[in-house]
C-alpha cells in the first residue's frame, strides 16, 4: 500500500522542499511586471458605476411636495435596522406630500447602513433612492445619523419647498400620473405664509 500523500508510481505529490521558496518568488515575479493600479484618491476621486448605493436621497414630486408618505416599508425592509420613521398627517394648513401622510421624523443611521439597497427597493413611492456619494466617514457616531433635512433632495426648476397646498383641481393620483410637472402659480406665497416668513413680491408669480 502507497503511504499516504505519495502518488501512483512512488512519486510525492508536493514540490521538493527547495522549490517551495522559489514558487513564492514567482508569484512576486509575475506581479512586477503587471499594470500598477494605484489610485490617487482623494486627490483624482474615481467615478463611480451609475448605478452604484451610496448615500440616500428623499426625492421630491415636481411642484416640490415630498414623495414619502412615511409607511416605514424602507425600515421594516432594513436588514441592520438603520431608517427610523415617524409619520404624521398632513392638514390644509401645513402639507408635505399629495397624500394623507407624509414622513415627519425620517433618519438613516450611516454607522449601521450596509448600503445594500434593500430599502429602495422596498419604497412604494420612489421617495428612497439612493445617489453615487460615497464619501460619508465621519470621525463621530452622531453625525452618522443624517436627519430628513440632510436626506431630502435640493429644489429643481419650478419647485417650491414643502410645505403647500397640493397644484389646483389636481389629487393624489393626478401626482403619481404624472399631471403636475412645475408647481402652481402663487405657491412661495403660500408656502412663505405657512412658515411664519414674509411673502417675497418678487419671487411670486403674478
Ligand atoms: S441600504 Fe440596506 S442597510 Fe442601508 S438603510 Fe437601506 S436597507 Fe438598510
Ligand atoms: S421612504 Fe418610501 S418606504 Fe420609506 S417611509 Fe417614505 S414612502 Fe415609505
Amino acid at each position: 500500500m502507497a503511504p499516504a500523500g505519495a502518488e501512483s508510481g512512488g512519486r510525492s505529490a508536493e514540490p521538493a522542499g527547495f522549490q517551495n521558496p522559489v514558487a513564492g518568488f514567482g508569484v512576486t515575479f509575475k506581479a512586477m511586471f503587471k499594470k500598477r493600479l494605484t489610485e490617487q484618491y482623494p486627490e483624482q476621486p474615481k467615478t463611480t458605476a451609475p448605478r452604484f448605493h451610496g448615500r440616500h436621497q428623499l426625492n421630491r414630486h415636481p411642484d416640490g411636495l415630498e414623495k414619502c408618505v412615511g409607511c416605514e416599508l424602507c425600515a421594516w425592509a432594513c436588514p441592520a435596522d438603520a431608517i427610523y420613521v415617524e409619520g404624521a398627517d398632513n392638514t390644509d394648513e401645513e402639507r408635505y406630500s399629495p397624500g394623507e401622510r407624509y414622513g415627519r421624523v425620517y433618519q438613516i443611521n450611516y454607522a449601521r447602513c450596509i448600503l445594500c439597497g434593500l430599502c429602495i427597493e422596498a419604497c412604494p413611492t420612489r421617495a428612497l433612492t439612493m445617489t453615487n456619494e460615497f464619501e460619508l466617514a465621519d470621525s463621530s457616531r452622531e453625525n452618522l445619523i443624517y436627519t430628513k433635512e440632510q436626506l431630502l433632495a435640493g429644489l429643481d426648476e419650478g419647485m417650491v419647498d414643502s410645505p403647500h397646498a397640493i397644484y389646483p383641481g389636481t389629487d393624489e393620483q393626478d401626482y403619481y400620473r404624472g399631471l403636475v410637472t412645475e408647481a402652481a402659480p402663487g405657491t412661495e406665497i403660500q408656502t412663505a405664509t405657512s412658515k411664519g416668513e414674509k411673502p417675497d413680491s418678487e419671487g411670486v408669480d403674478a
